[in-house]
C-alpha cells in the first residue's frame, strides 16, 4: 500500500466533489474537486518539468491558493516541498538553494530576474515563477511542455506517485543555532501521524470551517492548520495574511481558528473583538512561541472563549495541546498528544523527577528522522534510543501537563518567527568597523519579544544605530532585523569570558514597554 499522504486527500475530493474546500474571501472558492484537479495539474507539469519522486522543489511565493495547489502537486507527484519564507533576501536564498540542491525552484513573478541568475550560480537547473492571477490559472512560465500539461489541468489524472511512509514530503529549514539553517526531514508518515492525531484531539470534522491566517512556509500554516482541515473533510477561509479587520469580516463564518500569540494581542488591541464576533468559534489555537497568561485572561474576559495553547516545532509537528474538554492552563501546553512519548531529562539525557526543569526529550511518530544532509546534527539531536532532544527548557507535574519555561537555546521568538542570535551577531560582526556583538531578545508588547542588538566598536571606528541598521537592511529577513541597536564600549562577560546575556537581557527589558508606555 502507498504510503502518499496526498491519498488522503484525494480520498476527501471523491466524498466532497462540488462543495467549497476553499474560500478565497474577494477572489473565489474553489471546490474539492477543483483542488484535486489543480493538484493534478501541478503534478504532471512537476513531471514535465523533470520533476521525479524524492527530488526537491523549494518555493518562495507569496500564500495563495495557487501556492497550496503546488503543495498538493508535490505531495502527489511525490516530490519534496520546501517552502521558505518571502522574507529571505537573495543572499539568504543561496545557502538554501545550494543546500537542498532543488530539481526546481519556484518564485514569484516579480522575483524571477533577480533569483535566475543565482539559481543558476547555485547550480539549480530550473526556476519557474508561480502566478497567482485571479482566474484560477496556476500557470508557471515554463517551456510548451509543461504549459500544456498544466493547462489540461481539470482533464488530468496522473497516478499518485506511490511512496512509502519513509519517503520525505518536505524539507523544513530552521534556523540554526550557529547561524546555518538545517533542514528538517519530514516524511509523509510524519505529517500524516501528526494530522491523525490533531484531528482526533481538536476533534475536527467536515462541519468545520478554519479561518486561515497564517503564512503557508510554516509548519505551523501549512501542516498544522491545512492538514486538519483538509484530511477531515472541512473547509477553509484562505486570508493573505493576518489582518484584523479581515479577520473581523471572517471570524463570523469560522469554527475554528489557530493563531500565533501576536494574532491575539492584535484582536485584543480593537474595541471591535467582542463576545459577539467570536461567537460562532468553537476553538481559538494558539502556537509556535508562549501566549502570555495575561493574553488568555484577557482573551476570556473579552470573549468567554479559553484559548486552546498547545506546542511544536518544524522537527516534530505537534508535539502536546492542552484538552479540547477539560481544562486548558494559561502558561502550559498541556499533555502529549496520542502516540508522543517524553521525557524531561538532565543534559545526559537522564530523565528528572516530575516537577523538575529540564530539556524536553521526545519520541513519535511525527519526529523526523533527521536533518537534511547533517548526519552530524543527526547524531548530536537525538538521544540512542531515539529521543530527539527539543532544546526546550520545560516541567511535566505529576498528571503529565507540561509547561514549557525556556529554552536551552538561545531562540528569540518575535511576532510567532524564530531568531537565532547567532545568526544576527554573524551578520553584525561582518560589518566594517564592528568588533564585536550581542543579540538579545527583549519583552515587546505587541511582537512578544524584540530583536536588539548590542555592537562594540573597533578601536577608532564610528558606529550609529542608523548606520547599522541600514547596512543590515539588505542581509537579513526584516523580522530578523534588529528594532534597536545600542553601541558600547564592551559586552559584559563572565570568569569564562562568556557574554553575559542574561545581564544584557536584564539592562534592556524595559525598553520598549517604557516605549509604550511614554506613547509614540
Ligand atoms: P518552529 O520550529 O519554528 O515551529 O519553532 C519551534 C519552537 O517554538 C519550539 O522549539 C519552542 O521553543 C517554540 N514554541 C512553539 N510553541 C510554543 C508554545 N506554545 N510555548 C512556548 N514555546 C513554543
Amino acid at each position: 500500500m502507498s504510503g502518499n499522504l496526498y491519498l488522503r486527500i484525494e480520498a476527501q475530493v471523491r466524498r466532497h466533489a462540488d462543495e467549497a474546500c476553499w474560500s478565497v474571501p474577494g477572489r473565489r472558492d474553489w471546490s474539492w474537486s477543483e483542488v484535486g484537479a489543480g493538484a493534478a495539474g501541478n503534478a504532471a507539469a512537476l513531471q514535465a518539468a523533470g520533476v521525479q519522486r524524492g527530488d526537491r522543489v523549494l518555493v518562495q511565493v507569496e500564500k495563495s491558493a495557487e501556492a497550496l495547489l503546488l503543495y498538493l502537486g508535490c505531495l502527489r507527484a511525490g516530490a519534496v516541498f520546501i517552502p521558505l519564507n518571502t522574507a529571505y533576501t537573495a543572499s539568504e536564498l543561496e545557502h538554501f538553494l545550494s543546500d537542498a540542491a532543488p530539481r526546481l525552484v519556484v518564485c514569484d513573478p516579480a522575483k524571477l530576474a533577480v533569483l535566475t541568475p543565482l539559481a543558476q550560480r547555485c547550480g539549480v537547473a530550473r526556476i519557474d515563477s508561480l502566478a497567482a492571477d485571479g482566474n484560477g490559472s496556476w500557470s508557471v512560465a515554463v517551456d510548451a511542455a509543461c504549459a500544456a500539461a498544466r493547462q489540461g489541468g481539470g482533464a488530468l489524472d496522473v497516478p499518485v506517485t506511490p511512496c512509502t511512509k519513509d519517503d520525505l514530503a518536505s524539507i523544513i529549514y530552521t534556523s540554526g543555532t550557529t547561524g546555518r539553517s538545517k533542514g528538517a526531514m519530514l516524511s509523509h508518515g510524519n505529517l500524516e501521524s501528526n494530522a491523525d492525531a490533531l484531528i482526533e484531539c481538536w476533534q475536527f470534522g467536515a462541519g468545520d470551517v478554519l479561518l486561515h491566517a497564517l503564512p503557508v512556509y510554516h509548519v505551523h500554516g501549512i501542516f498544522v492548520a491545512m492538514h486538519c482541515a483538509m484530511l477531515a473533510g472541512a473547509r477553509t477561509i484562505l486570508l493573505p495574511k493576518f489582518d484584523v479587520d479581515a479577520v473581523l469580516v471572517q471570524l463570523p463564518r469560522a469554527t475554528v481558528f489557530m493563531g500565533v500569540p501576536t494574532f491575539f494581542t492584535r484582536l485584543l488591541a480593537d474595541a471591535r473583538f467582542d463576545r459577539a464576533a467570536a461567537a460562532r468559534v468553537r476553538v481559538f489555537i494558539s502556537g509556535s512561541a508562549p501566549l502570555l497568561p495575561a493574553t488568555f485572561a484577557e482573551f476570556e474576559l473579552r470573549t468567554g472563549h479559553r484559548i486552546l495553547e498547545r506546542y511544536g516545532m518544524s522537527e516534530a509537528g505537534i508535539i502536546a495541546s492542552n484538552p479540547l474538554h477539560g481544562e486548558r492552563v494559561a502558561g502550559t501546553v498541556g499533555f502529549l498528544l496520542p502516540g508522543v512519548a517524553a521525557r524531561v531529562a538532565d543534559e545526559a539525557g537522564a530523565e528528572l523527577p516530575r516537577g523538575e526543569p529540564g530539556v524536553l526529550e521526545i519520541c513519535g511518530p511525527g519526529v523526523i528522522g533527521g536533518y537534511w544532509r547533517l548526519p552530524e546534527r543527526t547524531t548530536t539531536d537525538f538521544r540512542s534510543d531515539g529521543y530527539f532532544i527539543t532544546g526546550d527548557l520545560a516541567t511535566m507535574d505529576a498528571g503529565g501537563r507540561i509547561s514549557i519555561v525556556g529554552r536551552a537555546r538561545d531562540l528569540i521568538i518575535s511576532g510567532g518567527f524564530n531568531v537565532y542570535p547567532r545568526e544576527i551577531e554573524l551578520a553584525i560582526d561582518a560589518l566594517p568597523g564592528v568588533d564585536e556583538s550581542a543579540v538579545i531578545g527583549v519583552p515587546h508588547p505587541d511582537f512578544g519579544e524584540a530583536v536588539v542588538a548590542v555592537v562594540v566598536p573597533m578601536a577608532r571606528a564610528q558606529l550609529d544605530e542608523a548606520q547599522l541598521l541600514g547596512a543590515l537592511r539588505d542581509r537579513l529577513a526584516r523580522f530578523k532585523q534588529p528594532k534597536r541597536v545600542f553601541v558600547v564600549a564592551a559586552l559584559p562577560r563572565n570568569a569564562m569570558a562568556k557574554v553575559q546575556k542574561a545581564a544584557l537581557r536584564e539592562q534592556y527589558r524595559n525598553l520598549f514597554e517604557q516605549r509604550s508606555r511614554e506613547g509614540p
